[in-house]
């Protein structure tokens, strides 16, 4: 009897909706018919979306994002491009004025035929009005009823968009002449989780979106090749390299627009490009993932695309067989929009340029597909988990790549991170994409000390357990909305340490780490090494000796608030476990038995994965004291 009642009280106890512990995400069914009218650049377009409320909470305003208004003259991007000490250089005409160099912001100098927009009307919730107040690229709807916990409501609206000149990401004829790329082009349901709305204005970066399947016919002028995000249901009308081989696509001449239809299952964003010349390439590989490749048919160009098509098949087994098999069947690598930027099923990227550069940009982008496609972080909020995580499998991917194997390439991001520590511009990890000072702290902090977290990861829990991590937070978050605990707490369950003051310290401050070779002093029993703590966030260490007759000997002394040891990282040579060190504590001794050699050289993380912000002080070497 008592247990019957212990375990009804469980049962309520696991249903209380407010629960912490129970996920849930929201869940979106768009169709969408947009027309585009290529010599305006004006498109319309019809929605009905199905938003399931999978919440515990009763809704009675939703949000979308409404991106495009972000083109115009005085939109809160343009303010902000205007105001930032350091510009984004694709975003500003750079022009002399009075002998001295001014940025001007070009979205200020858009003309209204080049503007960016989207505008809706017609909103109705269940074939009944719904106020919606459109607040430059936020769309506010107050809801004609509530929508209740587990309750779906279906929104129709219509809308029509033009689009920009190419300024950021989206746009038109952009400097390679790509003429549309169109991301964050529609009216965008913003998401609702745990934390509540993230309707974001768009101000510079990045994105997030609700899960869902997405239903879209774009009709436009028959000349133009699409790629991007969804199948194409409809190849063999449309011919372009989309129709099943030798299959003879017949389009009547009279007929001047087709109407590609695609779908896209389980995805949180809707993205396509278009162009009258573009290649497409289809590349089918081994793994069943079908690449397509659209790019501009420019004879400068085409050998790098052709060069960079096997590269990429090589890059996207190596990222399935280190994080977990890329989902879909197709992946679209196309030219468009300025640099690179992800988006669901595929990527926007420049064209020109170097071989190197288009397989550097690739294997970045691509890498997103995992980090940030599939394992859909918040990438305004957690900047540094997109890209801090992508950056570490573009670096290993480019590496293992690479014929000629120099030094590894994640050593260039902890120079960064240092040199932005040395700037006194450095913010938390934790800080909004949009509030960075500068897009020079944006950048080093979310790039490369977001790849810090995990190859430091590895110096506190083992590259075997690093890489196991990965493949358990890509298996259990796949298709989620993961946030910074469940890739710290991943990590706790693969390696049994705690790591939560880890998380803390890396991600929510500007602590850093400094640990130091304080004295070291022999007599005839033992050498002596003081080591000391100075800088905050506390590290367990790695200590390797060097003696004068050329062996070596490592130290390991846990940290004790990670309650944890782990497995010696060079086997090839011995290691003693030390007593652990508690952080309070800013000295730690050492005494090491005399053997019949010398110690030549101490070294504190002879690795170089711990970020240890003073280096100086982590080497001691006899002769250069005497
Ligand atoms: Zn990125």
């Amino acid at each position: 009897m008592k247990k019957i009642v212990l375990l009804s009280f469980l049962i309520v106890g696991f249903n209380n909706t407010f629960s912490q512990t129970s996920y849930w995400q929201q869940h979106v069914d768009y169709k969408m018919d947009v027309s585009m009218d290529v010599k305006t650049y004006q498109y319309k377009g019809k929605q009905e979306l199905i938003y399931t409320n999978n919440s515990p909470d009763t809704l009675h305003r939703v949000f979308y994002h409404l991106y495009n208004n972000a083109f115009q003259p005085n939109s809160e991007m343009d303010l902000r491009l205007q105001s930032i000490k350091d510009p984004d250089g694709r975003m500003v005409n750079k022009i002399e004025v009075d002998g001295k160099t001014i940025k001007e912001s070009r979205i200020s100098k858009l003309q209204p035929n080049e503007i960016g927009y989207l505008h809706i009307s017609n909103f109705k919730q269940d074939g009944e009005i719904a106020a919606a107040k459109e607040v430059e690229t936020i769309l506010e709807v107050t809801l004609a009823k509530p929508i209740l916990p587990g309750k779906s409501s279906t929104f129709t609206l219509d809308f029509e968009g033009q689009v920009p000149n190419q300024i950021r990401r989206s746009g038109r004829n952009n400097k390679e002449g790509v003429e549309l790329s169109m991301s964050q082009w529609y009216p965008k349901m913003a998401e609702f989780d745990f934390e509540g709305w993230h309707a974001d204005a768009y101000v510079a970066r990045e994105f997030h979106g609700v899960w869902g399947n997405f239903d879209v016919k774009i009709n436009i002028d028959k000349e133009y090749v699409l790629g991007g995000t969804g199948y194409l249901q409809n190849g063999n009308e449309i011919g372009h390299n989309y129709e099943n081989e030798g299959f003879d696509v017949k389009i009547s001449k009279k007929q001047k627009t087709l109407t590609w239809h695609f779908v896209a299952p389980n995805v949180h964003d809707f993205t396509w490009a278009a162009d009258k010349n573009y290649i497409h390439d289809v590349v089918k590989t081994s793994f069943g993932t079908t690449l397509h490749f659209l790019y501009k048919n420019k004879s400068e160009t085409i050998e790098n695309w052709k060069q960079a098509e096997p590269k990429t098949v090589e890059l996207m087994q190596l990222y399935n067989n280190t994080i977990g098999k890329y989902p879909y069947n197709q992946y679209s690598v196309i030219q468009g929009g300025d640099g690179g930027m992800e988006y669901a099923m595929c990527t926007l990227i420049l064209g020109e340029g170097k071989l190197d550069g288009l397989v550097g940009v690739i294997a970045h982008e691509m890498a997103h597909a995992w980090f940030q496609g599939v394992l859909a972080s918040n990438e305004s909020k957690h900047p540094w988990m997109d890209e801090g995580f992508t950056t570490f499998l573009e670096d290993f991917g480019l590496y293992e790549l690479s014929d000629k194997k120099g030094e590894n390439l994640i050593f260039g991001s902890y120079r960064g991170y240092r040199k932005l520590v040395d700037s006194g511009k450095e913010q938390p990890l934790s800080t909004h994409g949009d509030r960075f000072d500068e897009n020079k702290s944006y950048s080093t902090a979310s790039y490369s000390k977001g790849e810090l977290f995990l190859t430091q990861l590895e110096y506190l829990i083992g590259r075997a357990n690093l890489m196991k991590t990965l493949k358990k937070y890509f298996h259990d978050f796949k298709f989620k909305h993961p946030t910074p605990n469940d890739i710290k707490r991943t990590a706790e369950r693969i390696s049994g340490a705690n790591l939560d003051w880890y998380l803390i310290d890396w991600t929510e401050t500007t602590n850093t780490i400094d640990y130091g070779i304080k004295e070291v002093s022999e007599d005839t029993i033992s050498s002596k090494i003081i080591l000391e703590r100075i800088g905050r966030t506390p590290m367990p260490i790695d200590l390797l000796v060097e003696y004068s007759n050329g062996t070596k000997e490592s130290f390991y002394i846990p940290l004790r608030m990670m309650s944890y040891e782990k497995e010696n990282p060079t086997p090839e040579i011995k290691r003693t476990i030390l007593n652990d060190w508690a952080w309070g504590n800013p000295n730690y001794q050492i005494a090491i038995p005399k053997s019949k050699s010398e110690i030549k050289k101490i070294t504190i993380d002879a690795s170089g994965l711990m970020a240890d912000v003073k280096l100086d002080n982590n080497v001691y070497e006899k002769n250069k004291k005497e």
